[in-house]
């Protein structure tokens, strides 16, 4: 298996035919959406790897398709005032190689390749800026969403169409096909110089994390709790020069060289992917297998061989791959929980600052959120033992925590359960004018349900 080269989509020099472009692609899509008669649940067919969890049965396998492989250009980039159009299928490696020659990034570049920009906003993708500007959502200022009826809509945060620019975020695609997004990019440079901080303690990471997100001469944080006496915090700027650059592709896994050095320099490129062959979860796992395929295996390709074997994929008590959003104030709560009931294995820590309140999550969970911050705990690679259903420990402890996960993976919720969190009246309301034939589902259906085969 050889990873290709990717050569990135260059902007047009004229918006006006790029535009002209994207305007015909969106009427394909909106006249096969009109033209249909099958009642069928839809899903997405896309050029790039879905970044979810492969699952055995989900239905997205077997439902019909429509497809939108073709909408993956970046339309404009305006470095005057840095705002960026593009269709929701490119991916963040090519918007990274496109927007850098102006000296600009996203707000939020999550860390694999491949997710693409209109899956992180269905998805709610975040990354290391995020403690200080949320999600990537966050940065967006406009999208088009094609409704399931065919028609195409413009929604900004202030037009008729607000709650459905803000209901779209965190939908995974449920409410409607989002066809384009301008969002803001910002000012960025060449490398980046992380320092490591070991602390240990819980208490004194957390205290370091607060510290450390305050600092306006900091740009990133993330960070990998290697186990109950060792966190280690990343803290990240931009630099224009750089002593050396590094890059794991090979031998090495990246996490774990955080606990060995103080600091690393990196393109930043390099930096925004660094985890992008497994943050924990490395793959291959041995280190002949690394020596042989390290440099040609990514997340992309480990997760394409998923989607095809995902029939295979055991049904019970899967490996995790999960992320919890914990309320900043209980992470030493969680923590101390964390260790007793899954042991030493390592985390990857992420502070997070919604820039907004989020319409997606329901006004009783906002009632218990004390916190402006969130800590985003990825426990990726845990293979759980004596039968026992970790992601449902998850669910109980987050319900305690008032805390919240991602929904790409295995979830487990009652319906019950789900509409605390999430917020129904919201989703319906957006659901009667996006989405009045159903045939994407409702979010609870798709990502409790149907991801594993039970609806
Ligand atoms: C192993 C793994 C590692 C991950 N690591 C990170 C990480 O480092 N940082 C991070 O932020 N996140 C991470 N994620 C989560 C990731 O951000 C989300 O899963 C994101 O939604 C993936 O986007 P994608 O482009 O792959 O979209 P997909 O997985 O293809 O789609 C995600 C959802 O969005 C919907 N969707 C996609 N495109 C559209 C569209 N145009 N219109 C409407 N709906 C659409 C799909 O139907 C689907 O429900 C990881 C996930 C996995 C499985």
């Amino acid at each position: 298996m050889i990873a290709q080269e990717h050569i990135p989509p260059c902007p047009e020099p004229s918006l006006a035919l790029s535009l002209a472009r994207h305007d015909a692609k969106v009427a394909r899509v909106a006249r096969q959406l009109r033209e249909r008669t099958s009642t069928q649940p839809l899903s997405l067919r896309k050029r790039a790897v879905s970044h979810q969890v492969p699952k055995p049965g989900d239905r997205k396998y077997s439902d019909e398709k429509i497809d939108v492989s073709d909408l993956d250009e970046i339309l404009e980039i305006d470095p005057v005032s840095r705002v960026c159009i593009a269709e929701p299928g490119v991916t963040f490696v090519d918007l990274v190689a496109a927007a850098l020659p102006y000296g600009l990034v996203p707000f939020v570049v999550p860390e694999l390749r491949t997710i693409t920009i209109g899956g992180a906003i269905s998805g709610c993708s975040l990354e290391s800026m995020s403690f200080r500007y949320g999600g990537f959502h966050d940065s967006c200022l406009e999208y088009e969403v094609i409704t399931s009826d065919g028609e195409v809509l413009t929604c900004t945060p202030e037009n008729e169409h607000k709650l459905i620019f803000h209901m779209v975020h965190g939908a995974f695609g449920t409410l409607g096909i989002l066809s384009k997004l301008k969002f803001k990019l910002i000012p960025a440079k060449p490398f980046v110089r992380l320092s490591y901080e070991t602390y240990r303690t819980a208490g004194d990471y957390h205290a370091a994390i607060a510290e450390r997100s305050g600092q306006a001469e900091v740009d990133f944080i993330d960070g990998i709790i290697h186990g109950p006496d060792r966190y280690v915090l990343s803290v990240g700027r931009f630099v224009d020069h750089a002593p050396y650059t590094s890059r794991y592709d090979g031998m090495t896994a990246y996490y774990e060289t955080t606990a060995k050095r103080t600091e690393d320099y990196f393109t930043t490129p390099e930096y925004f992917f660094r985890y992008d062959r497994g943050v924990t979860n490395v793959r291959p796992k041995s280190r002949l297998g690394r020596l042989l395929l390290g440099r040609f295996v990514r997340s992309t390709e480990i997760l394409k061989i998923g989607e095809k074997i995902a029939w295979a994929l055991p049904r019970e008590n899967p490996t995790l791959t999960v992320d919890v959003f914990i309320p900043f104030s209980r992470f030493n709560d969680f923590m101390e929980w964390y260790w007793r009931e899954f042991g030493p294995f390592p985390l990857w820590c992420v502070p997070y600052r919604p820039a907004q309140r989020y319409h997606w999550l329901s006004d009783e969970w906002y009632a218990g959120l004390k916190d402006e911050m969130l800590v985003d705990l990825a426990v990726y690679g845990f293979k759980g033992r004596d039968g026992r259903n970790y992601y449902r420990m998850l669910e109980g402890k987050l319900q305690e925590l008032n805390g919240v996960k991602t929904f790409i993976s295995f979830n487990y919720y009652s319906e019950e359960e789900f509409w605390r969190i999430c917020h129904k009246e919201n989703h319906f309301a957006v659901k009667a004018r996006t989405d009045r034939r159903n045939l994407f589902r409702d979010l609870y259906t798709k990502t409790c349900l149907a991801s594993r085969g039970l609806d």
